[in-house]
């Protein structure tokens, strides 16, 4: 996806961020051509916000519902810092493990029902 500079309609880049643009912007874009610069802004607690007010369980850091339950802590991924997870692991809830994220996390709720792994397909029934 390209998007033409509303100035002068080349097609705008995407450039590198400093470190405070980090913080505030998911991206910056420029233009090649005239200069032109804008910024597409951050949701703050974006996949924060979908963890706290979800009915299911979701990657804490992403947001993914597609995660699984472990049954017991993976020696190899990492382990949320989040304060929410940390919290709710002294609570000694279930884990879970996000595989984009390679991250495991602890909640309480379950897996969205949508995002569990399908079930094998039932045989037809006969009458
Ligand atoms: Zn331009
Ligand atoms: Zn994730």
């Amino acid at each position: 996806m390209s998007i033409p500079c509303p100035r002068c309609g080349a097609r705008l880049e995407r450039v590198p961020r400093s470190n405070a643009e980090r913080l505030i912007y998911r991206k910056v874009l420029s233009c090649g051509s005239c200069g032109y610069r804008t910024a597409v802004r951050r949701v703050p607690f974006e996949s924060l916000t979908k963890f706290v007010f979800s009915p299911h369980t979701h990657c804490i850091q992403c947001g993914n519902a597609r995660v699984r339950r472990m049954p017991r802590r993976d020696p190899i991924d990492r382990l949320s810092a989040h304060p929410i997870s940390v919290l709710l692991g002294l609570t000694f809830a279930p884990l879970y493990h996000c595989n984009p994220c390679r991250l495991q996390y602890h909640d309480w709720r379950k897996v969205d029902p949508a995002y569990r792994p399908a079930p094998r397909p039932a045989q037809p029934v006969e009458d």
